[in-house]
């Protein structure tokens, strides 16, 4: 009786640096093959076992700034002294198969989605705590104490953005978060703004019309 648009959401995941929205966004993935997340460029250098193309297309600062120059991305933003943006070129394509497209991006980048998309979902990933969120930062050891020491600076900036996003999700357990994440995407699935059309089958039809007589012939049928 009804039918649903067939474009994909673009969910946008953001959160402080260390709260797991990479844990999460993986753990979606391997749960939902409509599911695709976009690969975002950056400046920064490779962390640990980091693969170009699959973490990130890792990128010069001069070859990032040719790329904002030719408009090639949907969003980009500063962090922690490097670029990071997302490609745009792939992501209306999957939409428009109906496939859902996830950014994993931080807040600066996210509000000018906003502005751009306006259907878009934003889910905010929170750490269970500050030292926790501090503790997981530390326990990289891929980063020194000035980056880290930034990294959770922005943190406290980032929560001040909360209000901005349509939901919020507390990493305390990672497998229930990972759980409430894809309930909120479920849900926004099921909005009614998301109708595309309404139609009877010609059984339907005719019942429909049986009703209507009724209706004509008896003034006390009402709804
Ligand atoms: P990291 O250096 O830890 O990989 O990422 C630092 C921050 O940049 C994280 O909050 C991450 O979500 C965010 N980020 C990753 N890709 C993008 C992107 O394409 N655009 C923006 N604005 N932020 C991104």
């Amino acid at each position: 009786m009804i039918q649903l648009k067939n474009k994909g959401q673009l969910i946008v995941l953001s959160g402080p640096s260390g709260c797991g929205k990479n844990t999460i966004c993986n753990a979606l993935l391997k749960r939902n093959p409509k599911l695709w997340l976009s690969i975002s460029c950056t400046s920064r250098e490779p962390r640990g076992a980091e693969q170009d193309g699959k973490d990130y297309f890792f990128l010069t600062a001069q070859e990032f700034e040719k790329k904002i120059e030719q408009h090639d991305f949907l969003e980009y933003a500063k962090y922690n002294g490097n670029y990071y943006g997302t490609p745009k070129s792939k992501i209306e394509e999957y939409l428009n198969q109906g496939i859902d497209v996830i950014l994993e991006i931080e807040v600066q980048g996210a509000l000018k989605v906003k502005e751009k998309i306006k259907d878009a979902l934003f889910i905010f990933i929170m750490p269970p705590s500050m030292q926790e969120l501090k503790r997981r930062l530390e326990n990289r050891g891929t980063e020194n104490e000035a980056k880290i020491m930034n990294r959770f600076r922005i943190a406290y900036q980032e929560i001040n953005e909360i209000s901005k996003y349509n939901y919020v999700v507390v990493n305390d357990d990672v497998d229930l978060a990972v759980e409430k994440v894809n309930a909120i995407i479920t849900a926004e699935k099921c909005r009614v703004d998301r109708i595309e059309d309404v139609y009877l089958n010609s059984e339907e039809e005719e019942i429909h019309e049986f009703l209507m007589d009724k209706e004509f012939d008896n003034h006390d049928i009402s709804i």
